[in-house]
């Protein structure tokens, strides 16, 4: 883990769009037919666990590209053209289990990213899928790594001393970023109980600060980035949520599981952003919110920049 000391820090989405556009200006242009074969973004489909399957979606990183020079062309691009896109993309696709498959669902998506509320693909919806393409770095500040997590706090973090959730807690403690979340649930009265969950493996519930797991998630390893995953929500005081909230949490959650465990199953960022984008409760959340800013509070920054593959 990295450690670097930040003395400016940016509005996050803001920053995000200026990477965007800085990162599409060149990619616009070079990319004006499908079959280019130049490009290659297999490893933004790389994913070790999310069954939904993005390559056969408009989302298809190359496809986006493809986009992006036909944006170029155009300016907009309406329901009409996208069908267009897709079909020409086809019929240069060698492999039909390869192919586009048009949802009109996702043409909505894809045409609202930007908040516009039109039925229009802009330039400003294809930036925002750029801006998750080079992937993204998870720092802690520094001076902060080293603040210590006082006896009493821990205790009170898990109200019930549960075993096993004491035992999490210890795991995930011993990694910076993990650290940095347990450190500040423990001073913002977050508790932490289990109970057993159907449906899910756990959620935080603002209204009364709670995190609930269900005790599977304790004591399985491989469940551990669910804990670490409501620690992200538990940052957030606001009592809100996003699709960028959900893509953080999900990402920190499970690149702290996989520097615990040492087996690499995260997926890459682009589809970690589109599987929540898609999915149909989290897709509902408004787009963004400030989540950034609370991670930051706790210590955490994400930069959107310079990560590598
Ligand atoms: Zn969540």
């Amino acid at each position: 883990m990295k450690t670097h000391k930040r003395s400016k820090i940016m509005q996050p989405f803001l920053f995000l769009v200026v990477v965007a556009v800085l990162l599409t200006a060149p990619l616009i242009g070079a990319v004006q037919a499908p079959a280019s074969g130049s490009m290659n973004s297999e490893f933004l489909l790389k994913c070790g666990y999310i069954r939904r399957n993005i390559a056969n979606t408009l989302f298809h990183p190359d496809f986006v590209m493809y986009l992006s020079g036909q944006e170029e062309k155009y300016t907009v691009l309406d329901e009409r053209r996208i069908r267009n896109a897709v079909a020409i993309w086809n019929t240069f696709v060698a492999d039909e289990r390869e192919t586009i498959r048009y949802q009109s669902r996702h043409f909505r998506k894809l045409a609202g990213l930007s908040g516009s509320g039109d039925d229009i693909v802009s330039r400003d919806d294809l930036v925002i899928l750029h801006a998750w393409m080079p992937g993204i770095d998870i720092e802690v500040i520094d001076g902060k790594a080293t603040e210590v997590i006082h006896p009493q706090e821990m205790q009170r973090l898990n109200a019930d001393g549960d075993k096993a959730i004491h035992r999490a807690l210890e795991i995930i403690r011993h990694d910076p970023v993990g650290k940095r979340l347990i450190a500040h649930s423990a001073s913002h009265g977050i508790t932490i109980g289990a109970e057993p969950l159907h449906d899910h493996k756990g959620y935080f519930e603002y209204r009364s600060n709670a995190i609930v797991i269900d005790p599977t998630v304790a004591s399985y390893i491989f469940k551990i980035n669910c804990l670490v995953h409501e620690l992200v929500h538990a940052s957030n005081p606001d009592k809100n949520n996003s699709v960028l909230e959900e893509t953080l949490s999900e990402i920190i959650g499970m690149a702290v599981q996989d520097r615990i465990t040492g087996v690499h199953i995260s997926c890459s960022p682009y589809v970690v952003f589109i599987d929540r984008l898609l999915d149909p409760l989290y897709g509902e959340y408004p787009l963004i919110n400030a989540i950034e800013k609370h991670l930051r509070e706790a210590g955490i920054v994400i930069n959107y920049s310079r990560a590598t593959q």
